[in-house]
């Protein structure tokens, strides 16, 4: 739909047309996104937040624009509510730590799911090494959803938060989080939602959701790498320490005494990547010209398409098969090894991507090597999901 905006997208790969199906581990950038960054490099790049003169003014105001647009974004009350982080790994290591200094004792417990990222399991394990607490795991039902019955059993008073995906990058299931929070709300524990795979999908509204933190990367919805958001509500960031420490998270320095700025700036040490959130304040801009509801509407038909068309290939294993999916499909071909089939694509010039998709747990649940995994972006096609098929009909055929 919007392909004449992504230089990249007519690359060729191997002597064949590059067909991007590799969304869900990053986007291509629109060329708004890549020129308002040439833009403020070449016009007015100045570090912010300390200068009285005129350019680091103008870069403050576009951080601080940068912020409030991604609190439109997301719903969130007020540009306080959103941190600047490196992306959603270090969105949810930051939350960890400062979490865990802060509310986690000994023998507290934490929830986190079986089709978690990496990311969203080992900063709690960690936290629980440190604290001595411990992680628990909500498991899958046989059709890969979440078991809504143990989820509820694993919410006792040493439960401290829990920590869930809002779309599975594996296997693109969208779990019903607003439903989880309310559970865990009735019984005074808080959530931590993990949406880089939901925000660039999905309308999320962060005070509809009543999620109490959220983190995304700005890399995987149009915007530069190296940024990512942790949202959190202004009563639990009030509370929560910085977990880093440097210029700008101050207030006053002395030996004796350190005390810290406000929110959000209490969580933002050091220079802060203003030009990437200038990039991505042009990338949510972009996508709400674009129409949300439109995208949304968009790629839900084709995640439909995807699966269908693969499903009709024999020997295609589809996992959660049927369930409504965000843009992901992970599958498998029966008897061959995903890193070959994966190849082959490759050399007809098709980027999808092969593995544990860091969510080895789940992996090792459904007992493969790894999936083959498709993701779309507003930018595909049914053309790109017929290329896709028709190159791994011709792996297929290779490879038997
Ligand atoms: N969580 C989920 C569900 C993801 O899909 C990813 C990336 O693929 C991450 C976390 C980590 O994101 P990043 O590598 O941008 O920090």
């Amino acid at each position: 739909m919007y392909e004449q905006d992504f230089d990249i997208l007519r690359e060729q790969v191997h002597g064949h047309r590059l067909v991007y199906l590799d969304n869900a581990a990053t986007t291509q950038k629109p060329k708004v996104v890549l020129d308002a960054m040439t833009e403020a490099y070449t016009t007015w790049n100045a570090n912010i937040h300390r200068g009285v003169h005129h350019l680091s003014q103008v870069a403050t105001q576009h951080h601080e624009q940068a912020r409030q647009r991604v609190a439109d974004f997301i719903g969130a009350k007020s540009s306080k509510e959103i941190v600047f982080t490196k992306g959603t790994t270090d969105s949810i290591n930051m939350l960890a730590f400062s979490l865990g200094e802060a509310m986690v004792k000994e023998g507290d417990e934490i929830v986190v799911s079986y089709m978690e990222h990496h990311s969203n399991i080992v900063p709690w394990q960690m936290l629980c090494d440190r604290k001595k607490a411990v992680l628990k795991v909500i498991p899958l039902r046989e059709d890969l959803t979440l078991d809504m019955e143990a989820y509820k059993a694993l919410l006792t008073d040493k439960t401290r938060l829990v920590s869930v995906a809002h779309v599975s990058n594996v296997l693109g299931v969208i779990n019903p989080v607003k439903e989880m929070i309310a559970l865990a709300h009735a019984r005074g524990i808080l959530v931590a939602v993990d949406a880089a795979q939901s925000v660039p999908h999905l309308r999320v509204d962060v005070q509809d959701l009543d999620c109490d933190f959220l983190s995304f990367s700005a890399h995987k919805i149009y915007g530069p790498t190296g940024l990512g958001v942790l949202y959190g509500k202004e009563e639990w960031l009030d509370q929560l320490p910085p977990a880093e420490g440097g210029g700008e998270m101050i207030e006053h320095v002395s030996f004796d005494k350190t005390t810290y700025n406000t929110l959000p700036y209490k969580f933002e040490a050091g220079t802060p990547d203003f030009i990437g959130s200038f990039g991505l304040q042009k990338a949510l801009d972009y996508v709400e010209m674009a129409g949300r509801d439109k995208i949304e509407k968009y790629e839900a038909e084709l995640t439909v398409y995807l699966e269908n068309q693969l499903a009709s290939i024999p020997n295609v294993i589809i996992y959660a098969a049927g369930q409504r999916k965000a843009g992901v499909v992970s599958f498998n071909v029966e008897h061959l090894h995903p890193f070959d089939v994966g190849t082959l694509l490759d050399q007809q010039g098709v980027a999808v991507r092969t593995g544990h998709h860091c969510a080895e747990p789940l992996i090792d649940k459904l007992q493969v090597p790894g999936t083959l995994r498709a993701s779309v972006a507003m930018y595909n096609t049914k053309e790109d999901i017929d290329a896709l098929v028709a190159a791994l009909k011709k792996a297929i055929m290779m490879l038997s």
